[in-house]
């Protein structure tokens, strides 16, 4: 037993504070929280209280590209269920920074830290990777979970799957950033579908991205371009690479 009047008892009583308190964050119950997005049918899942300002760059991405889609003749879906896990993501190839899960249905990103982290230079489409570009990302995977209830086919082109997400993710994109990829992007717009290549997407995804974005506002009627997207039109059979 300690003493009252020895100081070497107040310090093995501070020390046995501080184990008692870090035992308790160890075994403690883990945090999980869910927000519930406004103005968009959607959810959000995390696991660390650090990360309720990504949750809510992907509410405001979800509403995004839910709003950009239902504009163009998109039913959007029921519910987008989206969880912030970097551990998920871990278990794709490198280059994953989210994902959709058909299976699952529901949508994977990494923490922002962790996609900086995780990326090149820390950099996206050239740019300081930042808080409008990890939403940005949201909403292109987002897109895919939209787009995947609106396809006519059952087994769409991965092509036809990333048309759709990258013309989301640089519309609804903020215009400063926007402006500044496309003013610095050194590739012209594809003309058609015949001329996208799977190959081409998977060596340069940011010039892909841009290559179809501006197909996309070339296009005289961009709903009818995104049905015939949806209608299996950007198939893998079409592509010369
Ligand atoms: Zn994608």
């Amino acid at each position: 037993m300690c003493a009252e009047l020895r100081p070497w008892c107040a310090e093995v009583r501070k020390r046995a504070l501080v184990l008692a308190a870090s035992l308790l964050v160890a075994v403690g119950p883990a945090f999980a929280a869910d927000l519930v997005c406004e103005g968009v049918d959607a959810r959000v899942r995390y696991d660390s209280a650090d990360l309720v300002i990504d949750a809510r760059l992907a509410c405001q991405a979800a509403r995004a590209a839910a709003d950009f889609l239902g504009d163009h003749g998109f039913d959007v879906r029921p519910s987008i269920e989206i969880a912030i896990d970097n551990e998920a993501c871990k278990h794709q190839h490198d280059r994953v920074l989210g994902i959709f899960s058909g299976r699952e249905e529901e949508v994977i990103v990494m923490s922002q830290d962790a996609c900086r982290r995780a990326l090149a230079n820390g950099t996206l489409f050239g740019l300081p990777f930042d808080a409008e570009l990890y939403r940005s990302l949201v909403a292109h995977e987002v897109a895919h979970a939209i787009a995947a209830a609106n396809f006519a086919v059952n087994h769409p082109s991965r092509l036809a799957h990333e048309y759709i997400a990258y013309v989301v993710q640089l519309a609804t994109m903020a215009p400063r950033h926007r402006d500044r990829i496309l003013a610095r992007a050194k590739v012209h717009a594809y003309t058609s579908f015949s001329e996208m290549s799977e190959t081409y997407h998977s060596l340069s995804p940011a010039d892909f991205a841009v290559k179809v974005y501006g197909h996309f506002l070339a296009a005289t009627d961009r709903i009818a371009v995104l049905r015939a997207v949806l209608a299996g039109r950007l198939s893998r059979s079409s592509v010369r690479n």
